[in-house]
């Protein structure tokens, strides 16, 4: 991979039930079009140094190994709700495997939360089978930081009243999930992207993210080439929502790979 280029895989695509939902006979839950398997929200970008994951949610590991993920070199967390944080304890294979401590980038609330989620690896404690090995980095939102070779500009947003952190990859691609307001000071490094991905979870309004009328109106009024929707509900049935979507925008799901 030259400097510059980078690829983006979705790990998961699904709200934070996963989708299908336990006990839910729903025709959405009951589908056999893969792409209405949804796990916990999730990606990689792969860039020429290294792999960065952002979130790892307690689908994690089983992402890993539908997608060949091999490595990862740094984590960010966009917040710490339970679908984007706990599996965080399985990074610990890939520092056992390749012998590297990952850095896990967030706000200082949200390393704050990991330190109290995942205490027994930031204090000494019997060792057993081997703690994740883990080096908590703050991000300062509007800062940008080089990352396994990519520029990443960490911005913010609101998730009805948490701030999530929302990222830009080298000024072309920006996922945005978990999302409810985009606030003025983060729209102008959202505009006019290559490729956006915007979270919406259902149909009907919903108090913490928005909903697909919302989500479709902030995607035209950013303008992004290519828009993809994440963080989807049993709500959506793949093939009847991309019906609908305009061109420039499609449904996200588990599996799928953008190159930059
Ligand atoms: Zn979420
Ligand atoms: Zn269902
Ligand atoms: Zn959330």
């Amino acid at each position: 991979m030259r400097p510059g280029e980078m690829a983006v895989t979705f790990l998961g695509t699904g709200t934070s039930t996963g989708v299908p939902l336990l006990a839910c006979d729903c025709a959405v839950c009951l589908s056999t079009d893969p792409r209405d398997k949804r796990t916990r929200p999730a990606l990689t970008v792969q860039g020429p140094e290294g792999t960065i994951l952002v979130d790892a949610g307690p689908d994690f590991r089983t992402q890993c190994l539908a997608q060949k993920v091999r490595r990862v070199d740094a984590c960010i967390l966009t917040h710490t709700h339970a679908d984007h944080l706990f599996g965080l304890d399985d990074l610990r294979q890939f520092n056992f495997q390749y012998n590297i401590r990952i850095p896990v980038y967030g706000t200082a609330e949200t390393l704050e939360r990991v330190q109290s989620v995942y205490d027994y690896c930031f204090k000494t404690t019997q060792e057993g089978g081997g703690k994740p090995q883990l080096d908590l980095v703050e991000l300062i939102p509007f800062q940008p930081l080089m990352l396994c070779g990519i520029e990443v500009l960490p911005l913010w947003h609101w998730h009805g009243e948490v701030r999530v952190t929302s990222l830009l990859f080298n000024k072309t691609f920006a996922y945005v999930t978990d999302v409810s307001e985009i606030p003025e000071e983060t729209r102008p490094s959202l505009q006019n992207l290559d490729t956006l991905v915007l979270g919406t979870v259902r149909y009907e309004p919903h108090p913490t993210h928005f909903h697909l009328e919302q989500a479709i109106e902030e995607a035209k009024a950013l303008g992004a080439r290519q828009t993809y929707f994440t963080h989807l509900s049993h709500y959506f049935s793949h093939k009847d929502v991309s019906e609908e979507l305009p061109k420039s925008i499609a449904l996200a799901y588990d599996g799928l790979r953008l190159a930059f």
